[in-house]
């Protein structure tokens, strides 16, 4: 059996990896880069219980689980540690007095961090020791027989397997003009990653910051085992370009999460800065990914829509889709609460006229 992955984010590498432990071919096809959009640019933290009490609960749990597991399991150093977890925050000495301090959010026991980028990187690498392939090519259509997926088009050439998963974090998109599928939006955030040196404290920070417009941000701070120091801010409502290569910062917007992290933290003001950068999260209308078979065509199925939970939601994701598609149900996780068919199907004709 041959599975076609669309798309080398964080989701495609996991169901990749999953798969090819049980001796199946995989081809990921990747347009930009392994890891190009949020899978290398998000914070990478993990909790094991901030998704209680909604659908998202046993993924999340189940997830938290494999990413202690995938650490031991796997050759390759992506930066896995347990974290102490704030909120607010002054007490930390590495945040300035100006943060208020508020509480404590989660232990080493609840909290973890990975480097995404290096996570994704090191799923694909094993999946690649178990016989997968990653193939750079832009996927803009599927090959149907008898109402069944038999393969996609890649730069005008068709590539044939026995199934197809859609995980093209916001682009899958694309993929309601070739598939009945609902909407999937791209929200935009802005990071900033400086080199903070070695022995930055294993803690991660959710602060509320007022900027000198009034306007309330909420940065996430995570200093990384490399020596770097990772912040998240500042959303948008820019408009996703189809070609994952042009995604930039909006103007001014790197600026001003500078200027915020200066104000928060003195080591933060005295780094130089590694990476400016921005990236898109997957969002569905009703918040929930959409991981399951696509209605009405066999050998079809989709995994995206992730939102602000993909880097920790991919290892249950991958675990559970490779059971779907090779034993017909999901085991691990109940993905009922995730399937497409829950959502009204997008139609791009019906927009564009
Ligand atoms: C600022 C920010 C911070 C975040 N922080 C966290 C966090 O701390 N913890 C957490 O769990 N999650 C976090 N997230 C969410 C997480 O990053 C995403 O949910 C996750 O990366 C989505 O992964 P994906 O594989 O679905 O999509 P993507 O990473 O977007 O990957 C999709 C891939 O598909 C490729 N592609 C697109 N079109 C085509 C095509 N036609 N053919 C072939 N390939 C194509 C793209 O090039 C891309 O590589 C954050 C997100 C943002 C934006």
């Amino acid at each position: 059996m041959r599975v076609l992955i669309c798309g080398g984010g964080v989701i495609g590498a996991a169901v990749a990896y999953f798969l090819s432990r049980r001796g199946i071919e995989v081809i990921v096809i990747e347009r930009t880069g392994l890891a190009c959009a949020a899978s290398g640019k998000s914070g990478g933290f993990l909790a094991l219980d901030w998704c209680d009490g909604s659908p998202l609960q046993a993924l999340a749990r189940r997830s938290f689980a494999l990413h202690a597991e995938l650490a031991r399991q796997i050759d390759g150093d992506w930066g896995y540690r347990r974290l102490d977890t704030y909120g607010g925050i002054a007490a930390i000495d590495w945040l300035s007095p100006q943060a208020r301090r508020q509480r404590r959010l989660g232990s080493t026991d609840s909290t973890a961090q990975v480097h995404p980028g290096a996570f994704t990187a090191a799923l694909m690498q094993a999946a690649t020791a178990h016989g997968a392939v990653l193939r750079a090519g832009t996927v803009d259509g599927l090959v149907r027989e008898d109402g069944a997926a038999r393969g996609v088009v890649v730069d005008d050439a068709v590539v044939s397997g026995d199934a197809v998963l859609i995980a093209m974090g916001p682009w899958s998109i694309l993929a309601t003009q070739w598939l009945p599928l609902p909407a999937v939006f791209g929200l935009k955030g802005h990071s900033v990653v400086f080199e903070t040196g070695a022995g930055g404290p294993a803690h991660a920070a959710f602060v509320d910051i007022e900027e000198p417009s009034g306007d309330v941000q909420s940065p996430e701070l995570f200093p990384r085992p490399d020596g770097t120091t990772y912040v998240c801010a500042i959303s948008s409502e820019a408009p996703l370009p189809v070609d994952p290569a042009a995604v930039a910062p909006d103007p001014g917007a790197i600026d001003r999460l500078t200027a915020i992290c200066r104000q928060l933290s003195p080591a933060l003001g005295r780094a130089p800065v590694q990476a400016r950068q921005a990236c898109y999260r997957p969002v569905t209308r009703d918040g929930l990914p959409l991981i399951g078979a696509i209605p009405g065509v066999a050998n079809a199925y989709i995994a995206t829509g992730h939102s602000v939970w993909g880097i920790l939601n991919a290892p249950a994701t991958g675990e559970a889709m490779a059971e779907l598609i090779l034993d017909g149900a999901a085991r691990t996780v109940d993905l009922r609460p995730f399937a497409p068919g829950r959502l009204p199907t997008f139609d791009p004709v019906r927009l564009r006229a």
